[in-house]
């Protein structure tokens, strides 16, 4: 069992950036405005989050490395909780049977902190043979969870994964765009030994402040802002993007649906098909989109981690987003 465990596992978390997006995604569903993420070679090594949200009750932490534990509701009624890619209770299991968790947690109402380690989705008794419960300690309203040895029972997949300068790379850009999308909440990333992070947001910070600490000023002095509803779908679209003159080699989208990072060729290919008439040979467009919509209208099939996403309407809904966009740098290139 444990082995089919891990082989499903594997397929949910491929590599350390896709642990990492699962964990930053729970911490903002726990209300942190403070999420820091700490990384030892690649994530391989470690890869650790720190957030200051609303915590785990201890009572919690003996199951919430079980499959399908969550305490996120998933009601048809309710579109704001219910989970966009039909996907709940796996991360955190997942991620317990490919690495050595520790998880140290504090809710406001609790006078310590309590720490816990997993393995195969199961809490680790404290001294072999006693008991699994999870000892008091120090710490802050928060939680900590660290992942060690990513894969270390997966041979195959570690020696695929043996670039650690690569995987950081990965783990950055899931940082910076999750920090992008999320004004109000400050977020560090920084290799373990180093004392200047590599990302650093504060709570002040709007958006474009973010685009620009991360993309630079060449990105961020060049953006239009885009802003639509669409009651039909329904869609709302949100972001910014890049005006016609903006210069670089290479096409850079950050694309949200309901607040999770993915990944769509098709509304790539469209969008860049939109700027070809504005932009000069060579140069690409920069854009930042978010979109809302129904989540019952959103493929349930896919896993978040595999991140290339589908949805219904697909094509009207890319038609109305390339609309949005073709009026704003038209607008601003009369
Ligand atoms: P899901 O997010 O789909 O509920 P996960 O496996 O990602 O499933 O997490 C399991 C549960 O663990 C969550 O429902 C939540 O109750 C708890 N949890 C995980 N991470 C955190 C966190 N950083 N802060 C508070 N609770 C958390
Ligand atoms: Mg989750």
């Amino acid at each position: 069992e444990a082995v089919v465990n891990r082989i499903a596992a594997g397929e949910i978390i491929h590599r350390p950036a896709n642990a990492l997006k699962e964990l930053i995604e729970n911490s903002l569903d726990a209300g942190s405005t403070s999420i820091q993420v700490s990384i030892k070679d690649g994530g391989l090594k470690l890869l650790q989050i720190q957030d200051n949200g609303h915590g785990i009750r201890v009572g919690d932490l003996a199951i919430v490395c079980e499959r399908f534990t969550t305490s996120k509701l998933r009601t048809f009624d309710d579109l704001s909780t219910m989970s966009t890619y039909g996907f709940r209770g796996e991360a955190l299991a997942s991620v317990s049977h490919i690495a050595h968790v520790a998880i140290t947690t504090k809710t406001k109402d609790s006078n310590c902190a309590y720490k816990a380690s997993y393995s195969d989705g199961a809490i680790i008794p404290a001294k072999p043979g006693g008991a699994a419960e999870p000892k008091p300690c120090a710490g802050n309203n928060g939680t900590q969870i660290s992942a060690e040895d990513l894969f270390y029972n997966v041979p195959t997949r570690r020696k695929a994964l043996k670039n650690a300068t690569e995987e950081y790379n990965r783990i950055l850009d899931v940082v910076n765009r999750y920090a992008i999308h999320n004004e109000g909440v400050s977020f560090t990333c920084r290799k373990v030994g180093s004392n200047t992070p590599d990302v650093h947001t504060t709570t002040s910070a709007t958006v474009v402040d973010n685009i620009r600490h991360i993309y630079g000023t060449a990105v961020a002095n060049e953006l239009l802002s885009l802003e639509k509803s669409y009651p039909v779908y329904p869609l709302k679209i949100k972001g910014w993007i890049s005006n016609a003159n903006y210069n670089v080699k290479k096409f850079v989208m950050l694309l949200f649906i309901n607040h999770r990072s993915v990944e769509s060729p098709a509304i790539r290919k469209a969008i860049e098909a939109v700027y070809t008439t504005y932009l000069p040979k060579n140069t690409h467009p920069w854009v930042y989109l978010s979109l809302e919509m129904d989540p019952r209208n959103v493929d349930v099939n896919v896993h978040p981690t595999k991140r290339e996403v589908h949805f219904m309407n697909e094509e009207e809904v890319i038609a109305t987003i390339c609309e949005a966009i073709q009026d704003r740098l038209g607008d601003a290139n009369v």
